[in-house]
This record gives C-alpha cells, sequence and structure tokens, in this order.
C-alpha cells in the first residue's frame, strides 16, 4: 500500500532519551525545558525573533484572529485546507474570498484591492503547498489600508524568500506540527509574532490568559504545547535536512517521470528555497482526475485530493460567490504520494499509471 504520506519517526531511542528528561523532572506538560529547549532551537534553525509552540496548527490561528480579526471581515483564499476557513468562522469574523493565480495557486493579491470594505480588519492567506504569497505585495496594501496580515503557513515549515524564514512574514504567521506535516511533533503547531506589540497578547491568550496564579491580563485558552509532543519534535528536528533532501529527489523524479504527460505542475514563486511538501498535479478535466485516482486506488496507491472542495463552496458558507479559478483548480488537481522512504520503483509505477490513463483517455 502506497498512502499520500507516512509519517517519519526517528528512531525510538532518540524519542526515549528526550522522554526520560520528562520523566525525571515529573513535568509533561505547562512549558516545562522541553517546549522551551524546542523553541529555542527552533528560533535558532529558522532564524526567527520568537516562536510560541502550541498544541497544533489550527489554534493559533484562531488566537490570531481573535486578536487582530476583531470579528471583522477578513479576506482569505478559498483554496486551502478547511482550517483557515473555519477558524475565521469559529471566531465570528466574516469570511470574504479572494480568487487564486492560476499557476501558483495562492491568493491572487490584485484582486485583493477591490475586496477591501470598512469592515475589513485582516488579510489570513496560506502559503499553499508551501509555495509563498505574494508577501511583498500583500504587505503593500496592508499598509495602505491598515489592514493587519496573518499568514496560515502550516506547509511552509522551512520555506525561505529572499534566503529569509518565510515565518517572518505578515504581522503574524502560523505553523503546523501535524503528523503529516514536514515536520512534526504528532499533533502540534507554533506562532510568528512578527509585531512585537502581538507578543505578549498572543502569549497570555495560549494559556488561559494568566498573569501568575490568581491574576489575568485577558480572557484566554489553552493552547500549550505538552512536553511529551516537545520531545517528539526534538528527536524529529535533527533529521529535517534529510527529509527534505530526500523529498527533493522524490520532486525531481516525479517531473522527470511525468513529463510530456499534459499534466500541469505548482509553480514555485521567485526568490524563494521551497520545502517539497507536496508533490500536487493539475489535469486538464475532473474526468481524467476520477479515471487516474480510481486505477492508482486499484493498485493500493492513494493520493489525496488536497484542496477539494473550494472552500467558498461549503455549506456553512452563507453568501455564495463563484471563484472561477479556484473551484475549476480544486476539481482537477491531485496531490501525489511523498514521503522521506518513497522509493525510486514506486515512483515510476505511479507515474507510468498516470501516463497510462492519460494516453487511453485522449484515444
Ligand atoms: C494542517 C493545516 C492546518 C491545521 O493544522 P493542525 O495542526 O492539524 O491543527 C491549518 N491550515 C492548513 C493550510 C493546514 O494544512
Amino acid at each position: 500500500m502506497i498512502p499520500v504520506t507516512k509519517t517519519f519517526l526517528p528512531p525510538k531511542a532518540d524519542f526515549d532519551s528526550f522522554l526520560d528528561r520528562a520523566w525525571q523532572e515529573r513535568w509533561v506538560t505547562n512549558r516545562g525545558q522541553l517546549t522551551k529547549e524546542l523553541e529555542d532551537k527552533l528560533t535558532e534553525l529558522l532564524g526567527v525573533d520568537n516562536v510560541l509552540c502550541t498544541t497544533n496548527g489550527t489554534l493559533p490561528l484562531q488566537l490570531a484572529l481573535k486578536l487582530i480579526g476583531k470579528k471583522g471581515e477578513i479576506i482569505t483564499t478559498p483554496f486551502s485546507y478547511v482550517a483557515t476557513l473555519s477558524s475565521i468562522v469559529w471566531e465570528n469574523c466574516i469570511p470574504v474570498f479572494v480568487d487564486i493565480h492560476p499557476e501558483y495557486l495562492t491568493i491572487d493579491e490584485t484582486k485583493i484591492e477591490s475586496a477591501i470594505t470598512p469592515q475589513t480588519t485582516c488579510i489570513l492567506a496560506t502559503h499553499v503547498y508551501g509555495n509563498p504569497c505574494n508577501v511583498e505585495a500583500i504587505s503593500k496594501l496592508a499598509c495602505k489600508h491598515n489592514l493587519k496580515v496573518i499568514y496560515d503557513a502550516a506547509h511552509a515549515f522551512g520555506v525561505e524568500v529572499d534566503n529569509q524564514s518565510i515565518f517572518k512574514h505578515g504581522d503574524i504567521a502560523t505553523c503546523s506540527f501535524h503528523a503529516t506535516k514536514i515536520f512534526h511533533t504528532g499533533e502540534g503547531g507554533a506562532l510568528f509574532a512578527n509585531d512585537p506589540e502581538l507578543v505578549a497578547p498572543l502569549f497570555h491568550f495560549h494559556n488561559f490568559g494568566h498573569n501568575g496564579p490568581h491574576n489575568f491580563h485577558s480572557v484566554g485558552i489553552n493552547a500549550k504545547m505538552s512536553e511529551l509532543q516537545a520531545a517528539l519534535g526534538l528527536a524529529v528536528l535533527p533529521y529535517f535536512r534529510e527529509i527534505k533532501e530526500k523529498r527533493k529527489l522524490i520532486c525531481q523524479l516525479y517531473l522527470i517521470e511525468l513529463a510530456g504527460s499534459n499534466c500541469q505542475f505548482l509553480k514555485i514563486r521567485e526568490n524563494t528555497n521551497w520545502n517539497f511538501s507536496y508533490f500536487p498535479i493539475i489535469f486538464e478535466t475532473e474526468e481524467q482526475l476520477l479515471k487516474v485516482e480510481k486505477s492508482l486506488n486499484n493498485q493500493q496507491i492513494f493520493p489525496r485530493r488536497y484542496f477539494y472542495p473550494s472552500l467558498n463552496t461549503l455549506s456553512y458558507i452563507e453568501t455564495k460567490i463563484k471563484m472561477p479559478i479556484s473551484e475549476s483548480i480544486s476539481k482537477r488537481i491531485l496531490c501525489l504520494p511523498i514521503y522521506h522512504d518513497l522509493s525510486h520503483e514506486s515512483i515510476s509505477k505511479i507515474s507510468s499509471i498516470i501516463k497510462d490513463q492519460l494516453i487511453i483517455n485522449s484515444k
């Protein structure tokens, strides 16, 4: 069986050696030494000013929206995982969709300005598949209209723009360390506050608003990472570079094997060091995709339809507005299996099944 992804697990002994420290201290949550050590290592590795580890990658979106979304209109992308949208709705903000660029698949920054109203508070955009949004253009727009910017960078661990961590962009960036993501802690995530004024309120939000045992700065919730999650992260982190290199090779092999197949591949934005986190291919029609998916499934190969359906079409979105590019892409895009130990043989097999189907189709 070949799944769309396989969680990288470090040697068990690596994990145990971190767990031993939690056992010795009898300290399994509430920002013990392991969580702080993971934050220090991430700060160093990524070259960011501050990072706050959280229990998953969705709560940081909610904390960010609660703080700077202020129940206003949030300009967002219809092409992302549902957590981007559900966080907006959950925080009583109003999603205002802006369609995506047909090749980069990130929010189309040229269409943002016409979506801004006096109620707009924020832009929440996703670096989809780790491909950066046009951060420069978005930052200029935000300045001009006095808006805040949140980036859902759940897919973007290790991505750099102009040789700087992508997490440095936006007033707040968030990441997910879920087991299906390129760097993981089982469940987990992080918040990167780039506006220094937001660091303290976000920290308070993530820990019930505590100001010492009996006082409270503000309302808050529990979004803390546990020591057990941090232990897994500390054990996985040393392998990150190697995981990324292996995925790079897999992407290169897919591109070679699928050359001439008439499929569209993800166009990575200029000046980006990408992380090879996903390998999406875009077919000419949904019918082609369904045929390919079926023949892969018949061989016990399970790609995933990330991201389908387009978020503007979800039942709980009351104002239905068409997003033609996102709706079209989401019907035709399929993420192929990619994980650190996917074999060359498997890549060849997957590619030849795809090519066979496309040839049959075109006859
Ligand atoms: C995975 C993901 C999230 C949510 O992360 P969790 O850690 O699973 O809560 C949010 N946004 C995007 C785009 C994601 O892919």
